[in-house]
């Protein structure tokens, strides 16, 4: 089969002819019909220091895939072949502390498809049963390999209650963008966006973003507090992992608000929390992963009920093999979500 390989250390990705993988007993085969890039996908392509740690290659990469089960191993009852699945793409481990306590998104042994383990940058991918969701009949095919993307944006928007609220999210790339599309669903009354890409801003003004700020370009404190009655957001998403994005957001959250940190950060971060955390009585979650499965029932309802339009989100869409040209227009930011075909 065709597949994107991490072939060996350094920059770059491989296209290459491997053997269709052979699955064990609790295992499915699926053909790929949908996968889309991620930003993990970058970082392994870029070789930064993060994929130097982690990736073992030779490795098929790709995570975010759709598509449809061919074979399935002695021991999978809940799957059959036919069925049109996507998959949670951290593979937990069902027997640390974490995952016997239903916090699978934190396992303390997870494995995860593309990045420790072959993954869906190809025509055929294999994952444990227990990681595959089956998705409903009416969701639209080509929306299907984003739901774990979409994951992270739903349960960084609903680590509490959303409606009636102002909010500020801080990086409008793909999980950003998802985020303000998921917003206006649950009812946020005010959304305001910043990002550096004007790029992504427009695709936030289609989505559903009020007010967007480039702060290249404006003071993203006068635009929120002018914004705001002077006061700040009730909510500030931070989806960027910029160490200024993250300190603009604490101080532009209100007295009593909530802060959620998505965006990963390469170094530590030097905050005040004395002044802008604690004498403010600030909420601060950290989010990773999606919880599994409550997040993937909502992800697929939101998708199939289409009460949300994620297709201003979807830029681009390209050959498995046009990989390097997807990889290279995120790195520019100039794309939202980009969909690959096998
Ligand atoms: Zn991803
Ligand atoms: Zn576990």
């Amino acid at each position: 089969m065709k597949a994107v390989l991490k072939k060996e250390k350094g920059v770059g990705f491989v296209i290459e002819d491997i053997p269709t993988p052979s699955i064990g007993d609790d295992e499915i085969l699926v053909k790929v019909e949908v996968a889309s890039i991620c930003g993990t996908d970058v970082h392994i392509y870029e070789w930064n220091d993060w994929a130097q740690n982690r990736i073992k290659p030779p490795i098929v990469v790709g995570h975010e895939f759709a598509g449809v089960v061919v074979e399935k191993g002695r021991e999978v009852k809940r799957i059959n072949v036919g069925d049109f699945v996507s998959a949670e793409t951290h593979i937990y481990c069902n027997h640390c502390d974490m995952c016997l306590m239903n916090h699978r998104e934190v396992c303390r042994n997870l494995k995860i498809l593309g990045v420790d383990i072959d993954g869906a940058f190809a025509e055929y991918v294999k994952i444990p049963e227990r990681v595959a969701w089956v998705n409903p009949k009416e969701i639209p095919h080509k929306f299907a390999s984003i739901q774990e993307p979409l994951g992270n944006a739903v349960d960084t928007v609903l680590a509490e209650d959303i409606s009636g609220k102002t909010v500020l999210i801080t990086g409008a790339g793909p999980i950003g963008l998802l985020a303000i599309a998921v917003l206006r669903v649950f009812g946020a009354t005010k959304i305001i966006a910043s990002d550096l890409s004007n790029y992504h801003l427009e695709i936030a003004k289609k989505v559903g973003a009020d007010v967007v700020v480039n702060p290249l370009e404006q003071n993203i404190h006068d635009v929120v507090l002018a914004e705001t009655h002077g006061l700040g957001v009730d909510v500030s998403l931070e989806m960027s992992g910029s160490k200024s994005a993250l300190r603009d957001a604490l101080k532009l959250t209100k007295y009593l608000g909530r802060v959620s940190l998505l965006g990963l950060f390469d170094k530590s971060v030097d905050v005040d929390l004395t002044n802008d955390v604690i004498f403010k009585k600030l909420r601060i979650y950290g989010i990773t992963g999606r919880r599994i499965f409550e997040t993937w029932e909502i992800v697929s309802s939101l998708l199939s009920s289409k009460r949300l339009d994620v297709s201003p989100i979807i830029t681009h869409e390209f050959k498995l093999e046009e990989v390097d040209k997807g990889i290279k227009l995120m790195k520019s930011h100039q794309s939202g979500k980009i969909l690959l075909y096998p």
